[in-house]
């Protein structure tokens, strides 16, 4: 953990990482343990991929879209730090629940964690936030640390739960998901003594300056707006990364050459290498971004983003060179892929843990839960998205959704420059450093 950074940090750090490990577990072996058939030795649920594919599409939608009502109720009534705990409890608890062999347990199970997630995610996030005093320079590489944390859990998860569920059996892997949450939930527990300060519960009539009830100012309507903006341009961003864990991997899968002195690598490995990536790269590309910053110049959290959008749209080019390669029916070369994903990470990386840090210095403090619960809505949708543009391919054609995505990505990310200044005077100086 770097220098200088608040001490709730590691402990928001690892109970996410935690959580997210359990997340991600759970998440690989999901569509697995549903087209499996009933019958053998690791039965599953015999589903069609089709049907499988449409539960993951709603599950994956659903999980960041509670984040509206985990907003909600963090804002009006708990606060976030016990919002956080309770959907941990959710989670390990739905987590647990798939544990047992049958349908109700199943669909209870779901539940509980959809639940928990929306509970948990948006509000964890906040508290990140409100480790930092307004204009200090490393909340956005706070954010990039912490986002580093989610991606350990995310690397590791799949490579372990997904071992574990195909090689013990699937319920063993769900259970192994709920015991990485409970792990977060001791870390949290324990971290509290780090934490006296934030995600408490202030009552709208006790945030200074505000009445219970008073209206919103101009200048807070107008940084709502920018926000909204943003998440529509975020959930373009959200549509073309998801593409990962369907198209691309099903891409990777039938016409990437994985071939490697002689070996060939399962498609499913790859899966871990944008979570790779974040760890590698983390830290150097807020570094850069805090640099930049501290040297006055152009480094806001929107010329992020557009900059972020552009390199998305250079990653999917990649892969429209890959599809180019495979027209006459040749397979692709690997390099293709990883430069596919190292591209989008660095998009990530200027787009996702910087839109965290720009929530939290714009949202109205007493809907400060509520604008982060939104903008997981707006990943959600992303998600769901997602889903339909890869189903695209089959008619469509690989190259032309690879195409498309680039595309649609780069021009979002230049129609940010072009509508720059007026984006940057709704936030009203929101961002400007007080150091
Ligand atoms: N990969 C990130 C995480 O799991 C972002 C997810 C999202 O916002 N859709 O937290």
């Amino acid at each position: 953990m770097q220098k200088g950074h608040p001490k709730g940090l590691p402990i928001l750090f690892f109970t996410e990482m935690w959580e997210r490990f359990s997340f991600y577990g759970m998440r690989a072996i999901l569509v697995l343990y549903l087209t499996k058939e009933t019958l053998g030795d690791n039965p599953g649920l015999g589903w069609t991929s089709s049907e499988a594919l449409g539960l993951y599409g709603w599950y994956t939608m659903m999980v960041y879209f509670m984040g509206i009502p985990g907003g909600i109720i963090a804002d009006k009534f708990l606060g976030q730090k016990k919002t956080v705990f309770l959907g941990g409890l959710f989670i390990a608890a739905g987590q647990l629940t798939l544990v047992l062999e049958n349908m109700a347990a199943f669909y209870t199970g779901l539940a509980l964690i959809v639940t928990g997630v929306g509970l948990l995610k948006p509000n964890i996030s906040t508290m990140v936030g409100g480790l930092y005093k307004k204009g200090d320079p490393k909340r956005d590489a706070g954010f990039t640390i912490f986002y580093i944390g989610i991606n350990i859990g995310a690397a590791i998860a799949p490579l372990l739960v997904g071992y574990i569920g195909e090689v013990y059996g699937w319920h063993t892997g769900f259970g192994l998901a709920g015991l990485g949450m409970l792990l977060g939930q001791v870390v949290y527990i324990w971290g509290q003594k780090f934490l006296k300060d934030v995600g408490n519960f202030v009552p709208a009539a006790k945030i200074e300056g505000t009445k219970t009830n008073k209206p919103l100012t101009k200048i807070e309507k107008d940084r709502i707006i920018v926000l909204l903006i943003s998440f529509a341009i975020v959930m373009i961003f959200w549509a073309a990364y998801e593409q990962a864990g369907g198209l691309m991997n099903l891409y990777t899968f039938e016409k990437i050459d994985r071939s490697l002195f002689g070996f060939e690598i399962p498609a499913s490995i790859f899966q871990s290498v944008p979570a790779f990536f974040v760890i590698i790269f983390g830290t150097i590309v807020a570094t850069f971004w805090m640099k930049r910053q501290l040297k006055g110049k152009e480094s806001s959290s929107l010329f992020k983003m557009s900059m972020g959008m552009i390199i998305m749209g250079a990653g999917f080019l990649m892969m429209s060179g890959a599809a180019l390669e495979t027209i006459d029916g040749t397979k692709a070369m690997l390099i293709w892929l990883i430069l596919s994903y190292l591209l989008q990470v660095i998009g990530e990386l200027s787009i996702s843990p910087v839109v965290l840090s720009f929530i939290t210095k714009l949202a109205p403090v007493k809907y400060a839960s509520i604008m982060m619960g939104l903008y997981f809505a707006a990943t959600g949708l992303g998600n769901k998205l997602a889903g339909i543009i890869g189903g695209l391919a089959e008619s469509a054609g690989e190259l032309e959704v690879f195409t498309g995505i680039a595309v649609f990505c780069t021009l979002f990310g230049f129609l940010i420059l072009v509508f720059y200044k007026k984006l940057k005077d709704l936030a009203h100086g929101a961002e400007d450093l007080k150091v």
